[in-house]
């Protein structure tokens, strides 16, 4: 979805010196390509990425173009005849696995070129990225080029957007009914990680099976009413399976869920040739440690993929400071501008919409409560 301007353009790029391109390769360069975090890593990038050091200019043919959510990013001219379209399904390192349009997986290197075009901090490749490949004899091909990305999921850390994964349709956020019990709080937490994302969240709550459904019935009515899709499932008995199924064909789709909710497990009833791993991890064993933040995604039948992401922590909210935490509850947006201060935090404060809103029961009680929480910053438990 190139939406933005397109202006075909000589471009003058600038290039590094030669006697640079060691350091680069061990610093700058692991940490675009990588899609491990590591904060050493960050701040060995930040000291090196001094001016003064783009020293060389050289005139190549491309076009720009501009794109609201990805910013200035610029299309080089390449030979489609030759080239393989396809799709990024991980990034290891300086290698990318790319499934091709035709079929065939490609394990990849990117052009240098593309690399030094990277000027506004971002991974040159990330899961998800369309993709132009020149496939190569030994086995290895070249990401020539990179198309511009809608529906980016990133993480900054120290002033530099990590793009963990692009092109995301929407984030699948999975729950269970029971066995871990429903924590309608955590979901509040990944709306508003889609929201700001501007990917469309779908709320699945699995493990129906465990439940009555009219107990259900008051917690889904909250998210339905704020116009959010909520789907019930159960990947046990089928149920929901063939909506879930319709919903994830054709699109990237970002799974997210804490451990134990069955998201192998839906997944392995919608494409019954997965072979998911379920029950792989238990829930203790994941806590305190730390999980991959690598992206995989995977393709299923009939077309589009999920995306496997490891652990919950890293959806956790990220960039969203307090003060724009009620702006991305949808139910508490709207009567936040009528209070009467306007730094209000809708929290201590006396005589507050928000809090009047609350106590005639015009707003949840426990969306209220999730909003405090997450306006307080507590960890999730
Ligand atoms: P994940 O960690 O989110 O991928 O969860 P898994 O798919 O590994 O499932 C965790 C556990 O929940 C497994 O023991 C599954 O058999 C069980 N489970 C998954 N879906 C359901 C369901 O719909 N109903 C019930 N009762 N159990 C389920
Ligand atoms: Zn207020």
């Amino acid at each position: 979805m190139a939406k933005g301007k397109k202006n075909r353009s000589k471009i003058r790029t600038e290039f590094r010196k030669n006697h640079d391109s060691r350091v680069r390769s061990k610093d700058i360069t692991r940490e675009f390509q990588s899609t491990e975090f590591n904060d050493d890593d960050y701040e060995r990038g930040e000291r090196y990425s001094g001016k003064g050091r783009l020293t060389r200019k050289r005139t190549i043919i491309g076009e720009s173009v501009e794109s609201d959510e990805t910013g200035l990013q610029i299309q080089l001219d390449i030979d489609l005849e030759t080239c393989v379209r396809g799709r990024v399904l991980s990034v290891h390192g300086l290698a990318s696995q790319v499934l091709g349009d035709d079929g065939r997986e490609y394990r990849c290197a990117v052009r240098g070129l593309l690399k030094n075009l990277a000027t506004d901090q971002r991974n040159v490749v990330a899961a998800g990225d369309l993709v132009y490949v020149q496939p190569d004899d030994d086995g290895l091909a070249v990401i020539e080029r990179v198309e511009p990305r809608h529906g980016v999921i990133s993480r900054t850390s120290k002033g530099r957007q990590h793009v963990m994964v692009a092109n995301v349709d929407q984030l699948l956020i999975i729950a269970s009914a029971a066995e871990p019990y429903l924590k309608p709080n955590l979901i509040d937490r990944f709306l508003i990680t889609a929201d700001k994302s501007e990917i469309r969240p779908i709320v699945v709550i699995n493990k129906v099976d465990l439940v009555s459904l009219a107990d259900l019935q008051p917690t889904v009515g909250v998210f339905a009413q704020m116009g959010y899709t909520v789907l019930l499932a159960s990947a046990e008995t089928g149920f929901g399976i063939d909506r879930l199924r319709r919903i994830v064909s054709g699109k990237q789709s970002v799974v997210a869920g804490q451990s134990g909710v069955g998201k192998s497990s839906l997944l392995n009833a919608v494409d019954e040739g997965l072979h998911l791993k379920v029950n792989a991890v238990s829930a203790e064993n994941q806590k305190g440690r730390h999980t991959t933040t690598t992206s995989r995604l995977i393709p299923i039948y009939g077309g589009g993929f999920v995306v496997d992401t490891p652990g919950v922590r890293q959806f956790q909210l990220w960039d969203v400071i307090p003060e724009e935490v009620a702006g991305f509850f949808r139910d508490i947006r709207p009567y936040v501008s009528r209070c009467r201060y306007p730094d209000c935090t809708h929290t201590h404060e006396d005589d507050c919409t928000v809090k009047d809103a609350v106590a005639d029961a015009r707003l949840d009680a426990r969306r209220y409560e999730s909003y405090v929480k997450l306006f307080v910053g507590d960890e999730f438990d």
